[in-house]
């Protein structure tokens, strides 16, 4: 990489850069694009594009070009390349698109040119770095207080903290302080359907919002206490409702480069199995295991979380799940499963960008207007805040449910 002129100040870059140049900008990853007969498909799901429109902006092939210039010294680094930088939602879109050997590095590359980023004197949100300042101390990225984060828990459930169990719900961030309700439908249905849980009170923030804006050392300190989790508490599984959650402790905790980071951290969590509560409702109905006490008799829409769907390729599980419900008529938007429009939510855009996160969110939110549905449901905290949020200001007819809330009042144990 001697060619490179600043190889040794940019070392992210530099380290994924031979993948970087494989890129071959044949512009794929600009749309959602599928060939053939049956299935042609061509539409906008870059959520940057749809918003800003220039190259820089749109997909993977814009930032890559961006990455090589400055390696190369051509550009500096300035405000722009932070907005650039910073808009995107790394809802993967663009990685699914692209069909050369780029590909799997493509959500890593963003995530090491935004730790490039925070080293210069350029214009990071300023909101993503009011939380990253204080997430050391509260353990969360919404400057609670680290004492309240079980706060949520019902009454009934007090003696579940801090046991010995099969599962460790490993609530997330959202849902403790923002979205109770999931937290606390999360744990009745676990109880109905008699699952061995607990949850603990040294759970701290998973360390997505902090690796998705390329904070990689500030990460070390939450992956490697989360990690532990496991074995203090003798469980064999983390189990999520959160999406963001589900797509860190499975993947950047445990995998390998290009999906982790074990040239920092990694490899852990090898003997801890890591659940979607989707996955978990499957194998249980698969086995017979849960009966239905009623009816869910409503039009419904289902929106993949980009942390569950694209970057984990869980689409048909909460499918399912939805699918077994008695009376349910699920409906598809036009853009689903891979292609699939982001909440606007993710990569620190709800946080950085709030007015451009939610017109975003609305952008969704009429997708999903437009099947007729009465109900949107989703598969994570976020995506749920987000698009409610977008649903409130807009005085959208549609209401909004994550899964657990809609299963909890209607299932029993068989
Ligand atoms: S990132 Fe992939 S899809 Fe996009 S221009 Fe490069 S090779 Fe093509
Ligand atoms: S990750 Fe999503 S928002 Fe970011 S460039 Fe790719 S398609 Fe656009």
């Amino acid at each position: 990489m001697s060619h490179l002129n600043n190889h040794k100040e940019y070392k992210e870059i530099s380290a994924i850069y031979d993948y970087v140049s494989m890129c071959t900008h044949c512009g794929n990853c600009k749309y959602g694009y599928e060939w053939g007969a049956a299935t042609n498909f061509a539409d906008m799901l870059c959520v940057q594009g749809s918003k800003y429109n220039f190259d820089s902006y749109r997909g993977s092939r814009g930032k890559v070009s961006l990455a090589r210039s400055l390696l190369h010294g051509r550009i500096g680094w300035d405000d722009t390349v932070a907005h650039i930088l910073f808009t995107c939602t790394e809802c993967g879109a663009c990685q699914q698109m692209c069909e050369t050997d780029i590909k799997p590095y493509i959500l890593r590359m963003f995530e090491a040119l935004r730790s490039e980023a925070w080293k210069q004197n350029i214009a990071v949100p300023a909101n993503i770095k009011a939380w990253s300042s204080t997430i050391g101390n509260n353990y969360n990225p919404y400057k609670e207080k680290h004492e309240k984060r079980l706060d949520w828990l019902p009454p009934e459930f007090k003696s579940k903290v801090n046991k010995k169990a099969e599962y460790i719900y490993f609530a997330g961030c959202t849902a403790s302080y923002r979205r109770k309700e999931i937290a606390r439908a999360t744990v009745k249905l676990l109880d109905k359907l008699k699952v061995d849980w607990t949850v603990v009170d040294d759970e701290w923030c998973c360390a997505s919002p902090v690796l998705r804006t390329g904070q990689y050392d500030l990460a070390k300190a939450f992956v490697e206490h989360n990690a532990a989790l496991p074995d203090k508490y003798k469980a064999g599984a983390f189990i999520t409702t959160c999406s963001g959650c589900f797509r860190t402790l499975s993947r950047d905790y445990k995998m390998d480069p290009p999906e982790g980071y074990t040239d920092k951290y990694g490899k852990l969590l090898q003997n801890t199995k890591v659940l979607h509560t989707t996955h978990l409702l499957e194998e249980m109905l698969n086995k017979g295991e849960i009966e239905f006490t009623g009816k869910f008799n409503k039009k419904v829409t289902y929106h993949d979380p980009c942390h569950l769907g694209r970057h984990a390729e869980v689409y048909e599980t909460p499918r399912n799940v939805l699918k077994a419900i008695p009376g349910i008529n699920l409906v598809e938007m036009y853009k689903n499963r891979k292609f699939s429009f982001c909440c606007g939510a993710g990569g620190g855009v709800r946080g950085g960008f709030a007015d451009y996160s939610l017109e975003t969110a609305y952008k969704r939110v009429k997708e999903a207007e437009s099947t007729g549905a009465e109900l949107l449901t989703s598969a994570c905290p976020f995506c749920y805040t987000n698009l409610h949020d977008a649903i409130e200001m807009n005085k959208s007819p549609l209401k909004m449910e994550d899964i657990v809330e809609i299963l909890e009042p209607i299932v029993k144990r068989k």
